[in-house]
């Protein structure tokens, strides 16, 4: 399978924007005037590397993925959304599948893309429903939107089943990893080279605690990162994130993963035991879905006491949920002593 053939006719033909910097071939430079840029040094006065290959370089080790493979965002995991639906489908004409309840942004990207989207509800239990995905695709289908683990059940998908869609499948299949580094699930990054239909999307956002320096990345076949290159914002991530990113990737997570983990599992117990809670459903994230007895009550009386979760009781299969995120442990304790002490 040739993913470039599910490419937009008018972006095979771009001839992509061309900086400055793209034009120039190497030598040995020490006056640059060619960018129009200004001569003063300030830490910021010249335009940050388009191709962002100091990151990059780091990014693929970390991931154990070529550096080829690699599309890193400014704006987050977001820009690579709308990217997919910029490159594969055509206005008006394409259309899109996307599991609910999932994550809102397939939704408004492909609203403002003018592409129409596919809802297929999960199975009873969150369980991914690969033959009614596949058989809610037509011709006209070009990317096939999935979530592991989903936000916001929480739950991730068998490998095989995401396999299954990708074989079966005449299109491209998207699969949003944001929250898979709290998974004890690996990545699909490494099922790339045998299935070149699939593009996997990571984030900086949250187990890397970066949520405010918009870093998002996508890891698909080289063939299909070229495009992604052509069509994004030349100077799509600025200088400073760069600098900082590659500082933070230094660093690493630290041992915050490990403790979200142990905490979500802390708080998921204490919470199966209070009295407005009917279930706690599994989660492999940093977040759980909660199903208590009167969601707008109980938001409100947690929104009284300073603290906010997210009501999701209006999405579908969401009945009565509320979605948590993990917070520290002194958080998650002040979070737990009030559920306690709400009445159903
Ligand atoms: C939080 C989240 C992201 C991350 O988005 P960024 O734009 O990278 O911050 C992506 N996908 C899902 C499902 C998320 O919940």
């Amino acid at each position: 399978m040739n993913p470039i053939a599910f490419i937009r006719k008018n972006i095979l033909a771009l001839q992509p924007y061309s900086t400055a910097r793209d034009d120039f071939k190497g030598g040995d430079i020490s006056v640059w005037l060619d960018a129009n840029e200004s001569p003063y040094s300030n830490g910021v006065n010249r335009y940050p590397d388009p191709h962002q290959r100091k990151v990059k370089e780091q990014v693929a080790a970390l991931f154990g993925a070529p550096a080829e493979s690699i599309f890193l965002g400014g704006a987050g995991s977001d820009e690579a959304i709308d990217l997919v639906y910029r490159i594969f489908c055509t206005p008006g004409c394409d259309n899109a599948v996307a599991i609910t309840p999932s994550y809102g942004v397939y939704r408004v990207a492909a609203d403002i893309n003018d592409i129409k989207l596919r809802e297929i509800e999960l199975d009873p239990g969150f369980g991914l429903p690969v033959d009614r995905i596949l058989d809610s695709t037509d011709s006209l289908t070009k990317v096939i939107w999935l979530c592991s683990p989903n936000n916001p059940t929480g739950n991730a998908f068998e490998r095989a089943d995401m396999l299954r869609i990708a074989d079966r499948f005449n299109g491209m299949v998207v699969i949003d990893e944001a929250y898979a580094d709290f998974s004890s699930r690996g990545s699909m990054i490494n099922d790339i080279a045998t299935h070149p239909n699939i593009i996997i999307l990571r984030t900086f956002s949250k187990a890397w605690g970066l949520a405010g320096m918009r870093c998002g990345m996508a890891f698909a076949d080289p063939r299909v990162i070229a495009y992604f290159d052509r069509v994004k914002y030349p100077y799509n991530m600025s200088s400073l994130i760069q600098q900082e990113l590659l500082r933070r990737i230094a660093e690493g997570t630290g041992n915050h993963i490990a403790e979200t983990v142990a905490e979500r599992n802390r708080v998921a117990s204490a919470l199966a035991c209070a009295p407005c809670v009917d279930t706690v459903y599994p989660s492999e994230a940093n977040f759980l879905l909660v199903k208590v007895s009167d969601p707008d009550r109980i938001y409100r009386l947690l929104t009284d006491n300073g603290v906010i979760v997210r009501n999701r009781s209006r999405l579908p299969m969401c009945d009565g949920s509320l979605r948590i995120t993990i917070g520290t442990p002194d958080e998650n304790t002040r979070l737990i002593n009030l559920f306690s002490k709400f009445e159903r």
